[in-house]
């Protein structure tokens, strides 16, 4: 099988806390590498199927939440969903669709950013808030449910 970066970045964080990359951590991160958001557990058993049962998944999930390789996301009342940490997928921000519960990631291009996140600064700032990072959620209807 051929590993990919993020799998190698993944086995290394989790070795550094002797934790060991077993088939059910790896079809995790792959199930999340190909997903476009964040995931419940739920969600995620659809996407792996039976090769990981549902009993073993929220372990896994908590496991690879204490090593720092998986952020929570709370979109949804009630409802943890899971994607990779930024230092992994790289700075992104999220549409949540408040019809069907879909959260999905959003990239935006350079420019954009730093709009944002001059915006961020001035706001942060106006409250003597020392700001080191912002998530942007944009709630609304995906193009499902529109
Ligand atoms: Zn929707
Ligand atoms: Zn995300």
């Amino acid at each position: 099988m051929v590993e990919t970066a993020i799998e190698r970045q993944v086995e290394r964080r989790l070795a550094e806390s002797d934790v060991r990359f077993t088939r059910g951590r790896r079809a995790v991160i792959q199930a999340l590498v190909e997903a476009d958001g964040p995931k419940s557990a739920a969600e995620l058993s659809v996407l792996i199927g039976a090769e990981v049962p549902v009993s073993s998944l929220y372990r896994t999930l908590a496991v690879l939440e204490e090593t720092g390789v998986l952020a929570p996301h709370y979109s949804s009342p009630g409802l943890t969903r899971f994607e990779l940490a930024e230092w992994l997928l790289g700075h992104h921000h999220h549409l949540v669709c408040i019809d069907c519960g879909q959260v999905e990631d959003l990239a935006v291009d350079e420019p954009t950013e730093q709009q944002i996140q001059a915006l961020v600064s001035t706001v942060a700032k106006s409250v003597s808030f020392s700001e080191t990072n912002h998530a942007l959620e944009i709630e609304g209807h995906c193009a499902k449910c529109a």
